[in-house]
């Protein structure tokens, strides 16, 4: 099957264990968490075998994803500094994000957090030995102490807070440019996630939320964050900026919005989904 006739919501498999024989197989080749793609070939795709084989790559490591209606799909990691070969070009995920469709993205963004935590886990982190990968499934375990290490995940909060029909909007005090997103922030130890929302949002802006309604979730690998999306209600308090974290922040009619996310980030839905409630509601 070639790679456009493969719908990958619906024909990828997850997988830690390669098949031991296989006549097709397609790979996504990563250098210093760059992906590489073929000069000329839009939407990005992965290499298939014969690619794979004569490019003058040499792999460092190489993990086996799973399949893709049933043809095995790996990623290799290559040198870090490695040049781009001819007729290809290492490209950092950024640019795949608009590129391609969700699922390939979330594909690409699962290769290289899986040769990202394997590059970091050569060592145990606790004693400093050696650690090898299971065969059972993904991790790493010490030789010498027994600690395991698999790919680490940082779950993060996104919330959008609304008053009526307005939209809580804020820009980071760390981007530039004028455009204004949702509120978001990391889960800590000992945390529920409905509790970092109601902590992140009276930090950031320093007013209370209520009706807390959990919306969707998005793996997003800039460098390993699950978020998971929240619409919230505004409580009480006054807008009170936390001026490390936020530049500015506005309630913003719907209909009157600033520069905001759009379709391929979840800060994105959670704002157009508001935005078809209140058009419904209109
Ligand atoms: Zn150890």
């Amino acid at each position: 099957m070639d790679w456009e006739f493969i719908n990958l919501e619906t024909d990828f498999e997850a997988g830690t264990q390669a098949p031991t024989s296989y006549e097709k197989s397609f790979h996504i080749i990563i250098s210093d968490d760059e992906i590489l793609t073929i000069d000329g070939v839009h939407p990005w795709r992965p290499l298939d075998q014969d690619e794979w084989r004569w490019l003058p790559l040499e792999s460092i490591a190489d993990h086996y994803l799973g399949q893709v209606g049933g043809i095995p799909i790996f990623t290799h990691e290559v040198d870090s500094n490695a040049d781009n070969p001819d007729g290809h070009e290492f490209d950092n995920l950024w640019s795949l994000l608009n590129q391609v469709e969700q699922p390939v993205f979330y594909l690409v963004g699962r290769a290289k957090q899986i040769v990202e935590w394997h590059r970091n886990h050569h060592f145990c982190g606790k004693c400093g030995e050696v650690t090898d990968s299971s065969d059972q499934d993904r991790s790493r375990k010490c030789r010498a102490c027994g600690e395991v290490f698999y790919p680490r995940l940082s779950p993060s909060i996104i919330v959008l807070v609304t008053r009526g029909e307005e939209l809580l909007l804020a820009k980071n005090a760390h981007s530039r440019g004028n455009f204004y997103s949702t509120l978001a922030g990391f889960v800590e130890p000992g945390e529920s996630i409905e509790e970092t929302v109601h902590r992140e949002v009276f930090e950031e802006v320093g007013i209370r939320v209520k009706n807390l309604k959990y919306f969707a979730s998005q793996s997003w690998p800039f460098p390993n964050s699950l978020m998971l999306g929240f619409h919230a209600e505004y409580d009480s308090g006054e807008l009170v900026l936390q001026e490390e974290e936020i530049a500015d922040a506005n309630w913003f009619h719907y209909t009157d919005l600033p520069t905001h996310p759009t379709g391929v980030s979840i800060s994105g839905w959670l704002i157009q989904s508001f935005l078809e409630k209140m058009e419904r509601a209109h």
